[in-house]
């Protein structure tokens, strides 16, 4: 079986020559204002350093500003709430991004709470997951929204299958589940205290991997022809699923890395052209 290479890299890319087309508009319309995305980087975690620093150069790649606003470690939750209050007031900021994770002082649930739903363009808010699980108009956890984007550009039937999540967590697993149920696939979500996980995974058409351990979901656990999605990414370029033997296995799988990774990132500039547009509008 020739195994179809889902390809965020390639999609993220063309997307981008879209959003940059449709910032120039936005920027011409408006007298030169330019939309921001407001990124808050909370303690010194190298690889959220990297991750913020992904983000701000893909604003600039589309034409749009990004403002950081780094706090110490020893940041409060009042102070860090009074900052992204700030942002919900500041009318030149459209998107605002906090890099999850905080420092263990602070109250993220009630911080992400705060983002006003209109500039939570990360997908990270109670309401915001709240509303998506309804279908009701909001955006998407950028990860599992990026996950559903990449799917559908590569014409991935979603109706009626059997889709398997392995991972529960706020922005990823537990998004992932109800956007994938809304597109009517018949879900299963396991989790730490899951049995048989092998056996769940075996009833597979798609499988996604979001638990944060390296190869956890071996090759062999999954059935011929399934649709395989890596969330993960571990040194050394692997993922959460054992993928080299997959390949020629597998009808379709993300590629580790440039699967799943750029279209986060793809998805919140996205998400923040949007509401831009819906700013200006
Ligand atoms: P997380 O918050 O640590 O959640 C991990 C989930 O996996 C939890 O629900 C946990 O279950 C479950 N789990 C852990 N060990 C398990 C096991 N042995 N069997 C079954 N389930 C198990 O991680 P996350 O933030 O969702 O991230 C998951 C993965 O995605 C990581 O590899 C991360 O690097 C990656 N990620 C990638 C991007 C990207 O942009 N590419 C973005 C975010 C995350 P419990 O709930 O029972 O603890």
């Amino acid at each position: 079986m020739t195994t179809l290479i889902l390809d965020g890299k390639k999609i993220a890319s063309e997307t981008e020559a879209e959003l940059t087309k449709r910032v120039n508009t936005l920027v011409e319309k408006n007298g030169g204002i330019k939309p921001i995305l407001a990124t808050i980087l909370v303690g010194e975690d190298p690889a959220s350093e990297t991750y913020v620093k992904m983000k701000g150069n893909a604003c600039r790649r589309i034409g749009m500003d990004s403002k950081l606003i780094k706090l110490s470690d020893k940041t409060t939750t009042e102070e860090l709430m009074a900052v992204i209050q700030d942002l919900n007031d500041d009318g030149n900021v459209h998107g605002i991004l906090l890099q999850h994770p905080v420092p263990s002082q602070i109250d993220e649930r009630l911080c992400f709470d705060a983002i006003d739903l209109r500039k939570d363009v990360d997908g990270v808010t109670c309401l915001g997951f709240g509303r998506m699980s309804m279908s009701e108009e909001a955006y998407g956890s950028a990860t599992p929204q990026g996950i559903m984007r990449l799917l559908e550009a590569f014409g991935i039937e979603l109706q009626g299958k059997n889709a398997v999540v392995v991972g529960r967590s706020p922005i990823l697993g537990k998004p992932m589940s109800m956007m994938l149920l809304n597109k009517n696939a018949t879900v299963t979500i396991c989790h730490s205290r899951t049995q048989n996980l092998p056996d769940i995974v075996r009833q597979a058409d798609i499988i996604v991997g979001a638990v944060g351990v390296p190869e956890l979901i071996k090759a062999d656990w999954i059935k011929d022809g399934a649709v395989v999605v890596d969330a993960g990414y571990h040194p050394g370029g692997i993922g959460d699923i054992e993928l080299d033997a997959l390949n020629g296995k597998a009808s379709a799988m993300t590629p580790v890395p440039g699967g799943v990774g750029p279209m986060t990132i793809n998805t919140l500039i996205y998400q923040c052209v949007d509401a831009a547009e819906k700013h200006f509008a």
